[in-house]
C-alpha cells in the first residue's frame, strides 16, 4: 500500500496525525521535565518539595529512565493486545491525567502524577514511533525523511513546552505550568481522535495478536502489576517502604541493561527468525549500542551542563542575565534550524555516492557529540582557574551535540523501523527506546561526579565522557566495516535486494 491519499510535505497524510500528536506529547513531557529538578529542590516557601540536590537528580534520572523503560511493555501491549492506534490513544489519556494530578499542589499526589506519566508514555512513545515507519511500504525511499520530519515535531513540541511551562512556572507558579502540560496533551488527543482515519488502518490491529486465552491472562498479569505498583506507592507514602533514590538508580541502571540483553536475545534466538532477519538484528544491535552511549553523554544537558550554566557561565549581557534554563532551549532551536539543511544534505549525498549506511551515520553522530565534550573540557579548565566562562562555550557544545543528534537519532529510528521483523514492530521500537532509558540513567549517575566543591575534577569528567564515546564510535565503525552484516545496514542495497 502507498497510503498517499492526503499528502503532508509529500508524505502520507497519516504522518501529520502522528507529527502533531507527538508534538503535543513532547510539549507536555519536556515542559514538565525542565521544571522537575528545580521544583523538587525549591524550598517549601517557594512552593517546592525541598528535596536535596543529590536525591532530586537521582529521582530525575530514575524518572526519565523509567519513562523510556516502560516502552518495552508498551510496545509488547501494542503488538499483542491493543494495536498501535489504541495504545497511543490510551497512553495519551493516562499522560494527560498524570499532568492533571501534577497540577494539584500536594507532595504526595506529585509522585502519583509522575507514575501516571511514566505508564502513559510507555504506551504512547514506542508505538507512535513504530507507526511512523508503518506508513511506508517496505521499499519506500521516503522513510528516512519521514522520520526526520517526525523528529522536527518532537523538537517543536519541546520548544513550545520550554517556552510555555518555563514562563508559567516563573510568573504564576509550578502547578500552573504542570496544568499547561495537561492542556497540551489534551490538544494532542483531540487532534489525534479527529485525524485517526488518515492513518488508513496503520496500527488498527495488533500485528501479532495473542489467543483469547493468552489475552485474558496478559490482562490479569498487567492488572496485578498495576495493583503491586499502587501498593508499593502507598507503602512508600506511609514510610513503611523507604526508597533511597541514589542506590536505586544504580541498581535500576544495571537491571535495565540486563533486561535489554535478555529481551534482545529472546527475540533473536526464540522467534523463528530467518537468516536475513537475524543479520538485520545484529546491525540493529550496533545502532542500539551507539544510541545508549550517545544519550549517556547527551543527556548531561539536563544535569551537569545545566549546573555548569548556572555555576560557571557568565550569563550577563549588559544588565540582562540569561536564565539558566535558556541554554536547554538551544538544543530544540538548533534542531529546528538545522533539520532542513540535514534533509537536503542527505539527499545531496545520496545523489553523489551510495547513501551512507545507517551505522556510519550513527557512529559519526556519536563522535560529533563526543567532540562537544572536548569543548567542555577546555571550558571546565578555565572554570577551574576561577573564571566565569563565556556562554559561547556551552552554545558551541550544544551545537555539536545537536549536529550529532541529527546524524544519529532520527536515522536510528528509521533504521529500527526498517530492520525489525514486522511482527515485532512495537517491541523492537520499545527495545530501542530502552536505549534512551539506559542512556538517561547512566547520564544521571555520571552527573553525580559533578561536584561544585571540587571544580578541578570537572574537566576530567568531561574528557572521560568524550574519549569513551569516541572510542565506542570508532569501534562501531570498524566492527561494521569489517563484517558481513554491514550489508544489512545499507539503505540502498536493502531496497534493491528486497
Ligand atoms: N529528544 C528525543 C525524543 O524526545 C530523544 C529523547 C532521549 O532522551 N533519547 O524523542
Amino acid at each position: 500500500s502507498t497510503h498517499n491519499s492526503e499528502a503532508f510535505f509529500g508524505h502520507p497524510g497519516g504522518l501529520k496525525t502522528l507529527f502533531v500528536t507527538e508534538m503535543w506529547e513532547r510539549m507536555s513531557y519536556y515542559g514538565m521535565r525542565a521544571l522537575l529538578v528545580l521544583f523538587m529542590t525549591a524550598s517549601l516557601q517557594d512552593g517546592g518539595l525541598a528535596i536535596t540536590i543529590a536525591s532530586a537528580t537521582a529521582i530525575y534520572g530514575l524518572y526519565t529512565g523509567t519513562v523510556y523503560f516502560m516502552g518495552l511493555p508498551g510496545g509488547w501491549i501494542a503488538d499483542r493486545l491493543l494495536g498501535g492506534q489504541k495504545a497511543v490513544w490510551y497512553g495519551g489519556i493516562i499522560i494527560m491525567f498524570g499532568h492533571i494530578v501534577l497540577a494539584i499542589p500536594n507532595d504526595k499526589t506529585f509522585f502519583i502524577g509522575l507514575i501516571l506519566v511514566i505508564l502513559g508514555t510507555g504506551l504512547l512513545k514506542p508505538n507512535i514511533g513504530a507507526m511512523v515507519g508503518q506508513l511506508y511500504s517496505e521499499n519506500d525511499k521516503r522513510r528516512d525523511s519521514g522520520y526526520a520530519i517526525y523528529y522536527m515535531g518532537i523538537n517543536l513540541g519541546s520548544f513550545i513546552g520550554y517556552l510555555v511551562c518555563g514562563y508559567l512556572a516563573s510568573d504564576f507558579g509550578w502547578h500552573y505550568a504542570f496544568g499547561a502540560a495537561a492542556i497540551g496533551m489534551a490538544a494532542g488527543l483531540i487532534q489525534y481522535r479527529l485525524t485517526t482515519p488518515k492513518l488508513e488502518g496503520v496500527g488498527a490491529k495488533p500485528v501479532a495478536p495473542l489467543s483469547a486465552k493468552g489475552q485474558r491472562n496478559s490482562w490479569l498479569i498487567i492488572s496485578a502489576t498495576l495493583i503491586a505498583i499502587a501498593i508499593i506507592t502507598v507503602l512508600t507514602f506511609e514510610g513503611i517502604v523507604v526508597i533511597d533514590p541514589i542506590a536505586t538508580a544504580q541498581y535500576v541502571a544495571m537491571a535495565f541493561t540486563l533486561i535489554f540483553v535478555v529481551y534482545y536475545a529472546i527475540i533473536y534466538f526464540f522467534s523463528d527468525l530467518t537468516g536475513n532477519e537475524k543479520k538485520k538484528l545484529w546491525a540493529l544491535l550496533l545502532i542500539c549500542i551507539a544510541s545508549a552511549c550517545f544519550w549517556s553523554g547527551f543527556e548531561q544537558a539536563g544535569s551537569s551542563l545545566n549546573l555548569f550554566a548556572r555555576d560557571y557561565t557568565d550569563r550577563m549581557i549588559g544588565s540582562f542575565e540569561i536564565p539558566t534554563a535558556w541554554f536547554q532551549f538551544s538544543n530544540s532551536m538548533f534542531i529546528i534550524l538545522l533539520s532542513p539543511f540535514f534533509a537536503a544534505f542527505w539527499i545531496k549525498l545520496g545523489q553523489r555516492m551510495v547513501t551512507p549506511a545507517y551505522g556510519i551515520k550513527c557512529a559519526a553522530g556519536l563522535i560529533i557529540m563526543a567532540s562537544g565534550f572536548i569543548v567542555m573540557f577546555f571550558a571546565a579548565q578555565y572554570a577551574a582557574t576561577g573564571l566565569q566562562v563565556a556562554p559561547g562555550w556551552l552554545i558551541t557544545t550544544y551545537f555539536l551535540h545537536t549536529v550529532g543528534e541529527l546524524c544519529l537519532s532520527p536515522i536510528a529510528l528509521s533504521a529500527v523501523s526498517k530492520l525489525s521483523p514486522r511482527r515485532f514492530a512495537g517491541q523492537m521500537m520499545g527495545i530501542f527506546v530502552l536505549t534512551y532509558s539506559i542512556g538517561n540513567i547512566i547520564s544521571g549517575l555520571l552527573a553525580g561526579n559533578y561536584d561544585p566543591n571540587n571544580v578541578e575534577q570537572i574537566p576530567s569528567l568531561y574528557i572521560q565522557i568524550s574519549l569513551f564515546s569516541i572510542g565506542i564510535g570508532i569501534i562501531i565503525l570498524l566492527v561494521g566495516l569489517k563484517s558481513r552484516f554491514w550489508e544489512a545496514l545499507k539503505t540502498e542495497e536493502d531496497d534493491t535486494a528486497a
